[in-house]
């Protein structure tokens, strides 16, 4: 391929709204390349891309594959939805390919990190799309809440790719079922989310253990400090990559709908009702459908609610069993049914391509869950929708997404921003708001309910120490 001058690498990456910073003293970044076929895949990388359907690379895999193959060390920033995994996959696959086979025995090649089951478990069924062809790459998942003993059996046999969740991957090292030091190509993906979830001591572990000749890409939604100190840490002279037009929000319009506690399960019903009756008027069925709620038991009786309307719905929390969330996710995933019903589990990092609204029957209780939530549509460039029940109760979470709205407006690309940063700018808003309830003599209750409600995101007073800076919380489940 003709070598780009400086000017033309300027001019693509401004089209494709890609910004790339070198450390200080070091090469120039690959350029671009806006097709994959230029790229310099292997044949058989090329045959699973094109059974993919790719036709062509998104920004981030434009801009981010090529500096992988030069074997330099990545800090990207972009949000589940970029095309991101693509992006980090194929150099790992392309890295395998160029290693020695492996002997019965052997540590793995690459590994990557990734915060939650349902993350890995995406990554590794893109990682095995793309090795397909690739005989000599082998993937595994090594996570929570499987069986250890078919892991551990997978593991010795010799594998090239681990995709793990941190505590998982620390107990088989600790059983010695693998090692690291073979490891030459690293990833974390949604490094931000890890460190929130409290895996750092496990991440700089597993960093400590690699052998000192490694690439390590560290891809993060956010940019807090802790990932800059993470990436000065462990990152070797890393090309700064971030994405600037895919915002999760960008492409999402959001409605707020004022509502009573006693009318929300009614106008949840009218609302996709309607929906679904204006689909079948123009032969279609109802749009993929995700429906937020804040507890577990809600979840269900909502699912059976919308069942019981003739609607092909079912629920995902973290009360049922592994098999059955699986069940549920696939069952939505193939459209056999048109609404899930979730609570913030499904928040982050879920991957369904085509959901076309997100209804908050509840809203959740900080910004930050909400950016998340509505991120599950409007991905991979599609539009869609959002729409959010409230009640008085919700009135400082409201107050902050009209904010966030007109500030998008004026084409502030942080309004919607995330990461322990804004979180904590989040509780220093929250503080002000209860402080100016207080002066200007509004209701006691309404001051009372407020601060109830976002105690968790409250950093001094009473009651400081047992407050938890965790999300939601009913929803999560361990790894
Ligand atoms: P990710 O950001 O990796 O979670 O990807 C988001 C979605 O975009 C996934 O459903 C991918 O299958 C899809 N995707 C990734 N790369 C491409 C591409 N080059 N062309 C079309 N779709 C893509």
């Amino acid at each position: 391929m003709k070598a780009m001058s400086d000017k033309m690498i300027l001019e693509v990456r401004a089209r494709l709204c890609v910004q790339v910073e070198v450390t200080e003293g070091s090469k120039p970044a690959a350029s671009p390349i806006e097709s994959f076929e230029d790229m310099n895949l292997h044949e058989n990388i090329m045959r699973d891309i094109a059974f993919h359907e790719y036709d062509k690379p998104t920004p981030i895999q434009c801009q981010a594959i090529p500096i992988a193959l030069s074997h330099r060390d990545i800090l990207g920033i972009a949000e589940t939805g970029s095309g991101k995994t693509a992006a980090f996959a194929i150099p790992l696959i392309q890295h395998c390919l160029n290693q020695p086979p492996l002997r019965r025995g052997d540590g793995p090649i690459g590994i990557i990190l990734a915060p939650t089951r349902e993350l890995a478990q995406q990554i590794d069924k893109e990682v095995k799309a793309f090795s397909k062809s690739c005989k000599g790459v082998r993937a595994s998942i090594v996570v929570g809440g499987t069986n250890m003993g078919e892991q551990r059996s997978e593991l010795k046999s010799g594998i090239e790719i681990i995709v793990a969740t941190p505590g998982r991957l620390i107990d088989h090292l600790q059983q010695g079922n693998t090692v690291l030091n073979t490891i030459s190509f690293v990833i974390l993906d949604e490094a931000d989310r890890m460190l929130d979830m409290g895996f750092e001591p496990q991440i700089r572990e597993v960093m400590r253990g690699l052998h000192k000749e490694h690439q390590t890409l560290l891809f993060s939604a956010t940019m807090p400090e802790e990932i800059e100190t993470l990436a000065e840490d462990y990152l070797n002279k890393p090309v700064h990559v971030k994405i600037g037009a895919i915002r999760p929000t960008a492409n999402v319009s959001q409605h707020l709908e004022k509502t009573t506690d006693a009318q929300k399960i009614d106008r949840l019903l009218h609302c996709i009702m309607e929906e679904k009756t204006a689909a079948e008027r123009s032969g279609h069925p109802l749009p993929l459908t995700i429906v937020f709620v804040e507890r577990k038991a809600r979840c269900d009786e909502m699912s059976d609610a919308l069942c019981q309307e003739g609607i092909a719905a079912t629920a995902l929390h973290g009360g049922r069993s592994q098999n059955e969330r699986e069940g549920a996710l696939r069952d939505f995933r193939q459209g056999r049914v048109n609404v899930l019903v979730a609570t913030d589990v499904a928040s982050r990092g879920l991957d369904v391509s085509g959901i076309a609204h997100v209804i908050n029957l509840d809203l959740p209780r900080s910004f930050e869950d909400y950016v998340h939530r509505i991120g599950r549509t409007g991905r991979a460039g599609t539009t869609g929708r959002a729409t959010s029940f409230y009640t008085d109760r919700d009135s400082f979470l409201v107050a902050q997404i009209k904010h966030a709205l007109q500030e998008l407006e004026k084409g502030n690309e942080l309004a919607f921003a995330t990461g322990k940063a804004a979180r904590k700018k989040e509780r220093e808003a929250a503080a002000a708001f209860r402080d100016g309830l207080r002066a200007d003599g509004s209701d006691p209750t309404q001051i009372l309910a407020v601060a109830d409600k976002y105690k968790h995101m409250a950093v001094s007073g009473p009651g400081a120490a047992e407050i938890s800076t965790a999300g939601a919380a009913d929803d999560a489940w361990d790894d």
